[in-house]
């Protein structure tokens, strides 16, 4: 049985499925909760951001993460 913990909450998820109990955002594993979290944030940062750029995302998306990682929640 593969175990994989969240990189955020450091939650098990037993036998894992990519893309849906288990995500994988910027090089971090994220639990399902974890990750509509994160999705909610970062969807009303978007609205506010003019101009949104691929690059300005994947470093917001990396922030985002990385800040969650220390508080241990989104
Ligand atoms: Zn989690």
């Amino acid at each position: 049985m593969i175990t994989l913990i969240c990189d955020i909450c450091k939650k098990k998820v037993d036998n894992p499925i990519t893309g849906l109990s288990f995500h994988y955002y910027a090089n971090h594993s994220l639990c399902e909760p974890c990750k509509d979290s994160l999705e909610l944030q970062v969807k009303s940062t978007i609205r506010e951001k003019e101009p949104y750029t691929t690059d300005w995302y994947e470093k917001y998306l990396d922030d985002s993460i990385s800040k969650a990682i220390q508080k241990g929640k989104i």
